[in-house]
């Protein structure tokens, strides 16, 4: 964690800022293993500072390593961090501050002290992780992958409903040791797998078939993510012909993944292989986004992807063909970037299963 304080300390300095007030959770916990919901944190080249309110007290002392100081309790976070004064030019996390927070702060600091944006600090060291983890983004992975096995693949899924799927899904990952979900588990059989984000509904899944599942599990701060599109049985050829376009799709757009490429370099293998077999208007989102701490975070691999991809941050690589009204097919992977390619995290095979 120290190390990730001296980093911070460094990127300030590129922005020409001499602190950074920390308050969102996620960043927190990564900046100083800080795991309550209320905490605060002033970082900066020579500004060690934690604080958070009486609930936490304890926990942060085993959490919050010495170099910020004896974690103090206040009721009044922002009114305590400023306390004693700040340093000329002071960063705030405008992308996760509301208005009227930006106000109070703005009357905390008072005169002499220059608030600066400093949203996005946090979040680009975060991009790429550390061995430790990319560890813990596997161990999610695992647990979310042995789930699926036990629900759909060895439970089976026809004739129950998709929110008793999701539901089994979620309390599998939980019973392995997630501490929850990172998102609700997508489960969407047959024209309701058309809609990309689609809620589980009270209804039998059919056979004969296509069902999409999206699911992950949140594990030690760390997410994962994946989807499987399965069979219910005998197909239709057309969804058949789905299927092994998006898989193909899927499979060119891995294999571009290395150090190198933008973004949205990689996002156009995959729309190349959809867009020639005429279905450009039903791949509607991007190729893939990163995982970390959070579920969604950059850099995302889509027409707009400008970031270039380096070793150490984990995307995900997740095409889709959505018929409206008839089926849908995603197919999910989580994938690590190394220094000369990248290794898949997820365990689960893409060839198209049949489930009973
Ligand atoms: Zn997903
Ligand atoms: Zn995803």
């Amino acid at each position: 964690m120290s190390a990730r304080a001296g980093r911070v300390d460094a990127e300030l300095r590129e922005r020409e800022l001499d602190a950074l007030i920390v308050g969102s959770p996620i960043n927190l916990r990564w900046l100083t293993g800080f795991t309550g919901s209320n905490g605060m944190a002033v970082v900066g080249p020579g500004v060690r500072r934690f604080l958070t309110d009486f609930r936490y007290l304890a926990q942060a002392r085993g959490e919050v390593a010495d170099e910020w100081g004896h974690a103090e309790i206040a009721s009044d976070l922002l009114a305590r961090a400023v306390e004693g004064g700040l340093p000329a030019r002071v960063g705030f996390e405008d992308d996760h501050v509301t208005v009227r927070q930006r106000k109070r702060l703005g009357e905390a600091v008072g005169e002499g002290v220059e608030l600066v944006p400093g949203g996005g600090v946090v979040e680009g060291l975060r991009l790429v992780k550390e061995p430790d983890e990319i560890e813990r983004i596997r161990a999610a992975a695992r647990v979310a992958d042995e789930a699926f096995r036990e629900v759909v693949l060895e439970g089976g899924i026809v004739g129950r409903t998709e929110r008793e799927v999701a539901l089994d899904l979620e309390v599998a990952m939980r019973r392995r040791g997630a501490d929850g979900v990172s998102f609700s588990p997508i489960v969407a059989a047959g024209p309701h797998g058309a809609l990309p984000h689609a809620t589980p509904r009270d209804v039998p899944i059919p056979a004969g078939t296509l069902v999409v599942v999206d699911w992950g599990a949140q594990q030690d701060g760390y997410a994962s993510d994946c989807t499987r599109t399965v069979a219910t049985g005998e197909l239709d050829p057309r969804d058949r012909a789905v299927y092994d376009l998006v898989l193909r799709a899927q499979l060119e757009a891995l294999a571009a993944v290395r150090p190198g490429p933008l973004g949205r370099e990689i996002d156009a293998v995959a729309r190349a292989v959809i867009d020639a077999a005429g279905h450009a208007e039903h791949f509607g989102h991007g190729l893939g986004h990163g995982v970390g701490m959070d579920v969604h975070e950059e850099p995302r691999l889509s027409k707009t992807g400008d970031a270039a991809i380096v070793a150490g941050h984990v995307v995900t690589v997740e095409p889709g063909v959505y018929l409206p009204d008839q089926i849908g097919v995603r197919i999910e992977d989580l994938v690590v970037v190394t220094g000369d390619g990248h290794d898949v995290i997820s365990s689960l095979s893409k060839d198209l299963l049949t489930v009973s």
